[in-house]
């Protein structure tokens, strides 16, 4: 059965000593009272060594937000899957809209990182949605299927098993404008469908599809209650444990 997840995305927030103090007290309150669904945070690479040891890894699991698209070598300033792997982390959010739009993220590129993470034993949290305009023409469903099929579809059944989709309409991320309910549940039925065609029912069945975009323990229940919305990618609401932890409690 497919898991319920909710993931904090950090983005390039806190430093390291703001970063292990979250990281500790969210900890210590899902220690204390344990979520219903997994919880993953992925926080700036520089905090991945120190987070990965202070947290119970039977309640948080922690990810990266980035990896390279290359194993290792002469490419100053990356950091490749294995590093990310060698702090701990078993995680890793790939193709998010800040990394297609400002660090110009192709496909190709998405295919490699999402290939060196499966192969260093990290789960992709692999990104995918639309822009406002396309929302506007119609145009979500090409839209994600374009993403899926241009970085993911190439990959064996047993591999496409492992990966965390989530779906994240760019016009609300940040924005404090959230999809609709019946919005949500419409795109995840239809990337469900995609996916089912492509692999078979029971691989679509198995795969978590996040829902990100202004998430909060406002409306986080009544998105996580659709049938193929099975958790959150949660950015601005990360950074607080009180908001998190709201969020984490709309699976109780
Ligand atoms: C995100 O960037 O992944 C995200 C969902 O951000 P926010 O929750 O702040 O909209």
């Amino acid at each position: 059965m497919r898991k319920n997840i909710v993931a904090g995305n950090w983005k390039m927030n806190k430093n390291l000593q703001e970063g292990i103090a979250l990281a500790k007290e969210l900890n210590e309150i899902l220690v204390a009272d344990k979520p219903n669904c997994d919880v993953v945070i992925c926080t700036p690479f520089i905090h991945l060594a120190s987070v990965t040891p202070l947290v119970d890894a039977t309640v948080i699991g922690v990810g990266a937000e980035n990896c390279a698209d290359k194993v290792s070598g002469a490419y100053t300033g990356e950091v490749s899957a294995e590093m990310i792997s060698s702090t701990g982390a078993k995680y890793v959010i790939l193709g998010h809209s800040e990394r297609r739009a400002y660090y110009h993220e192709t496909f190709e590129i998405l295919k490699e990182k999402v290939k060196l993470a499966l192969a260093n034993g990290l789960t992709p949290i692999f990104c995918i949605g639309e822009v406002l305009e396309e929302r506007e023409a119609g145009k979500q469903n090409e839209v994600v299927y374009a993403q899926l099929a241009g970085s993911l579809y190439d990959l064996s059944a047993e591999d496409f098993s492992k990966i965390i989709l989530a779906y994240e309409p760019v016009w609300a991320i940040g924005t404090g404008k959230t999809a609709t309910a019946e919005q949500a549940q419409e795109i995840h039925a239809y990337i469900r469908s995609t996916i089912a065609e492509k692999y078979g029912k029971e691989v679509a069945e198995n795969t978590s599809i996040l829902y990100g975009g202004s998430c909060k323990p406002s409306n986080a229940k009544e998105l996580f209650a659709n049938q193929d919305v099975d958790g959150g990618l949660i950015g601005g609401a990360a950074l607080k444990v009180a908001d998190f932890k709201g969020i984490i409690d709309a699976f109780k």
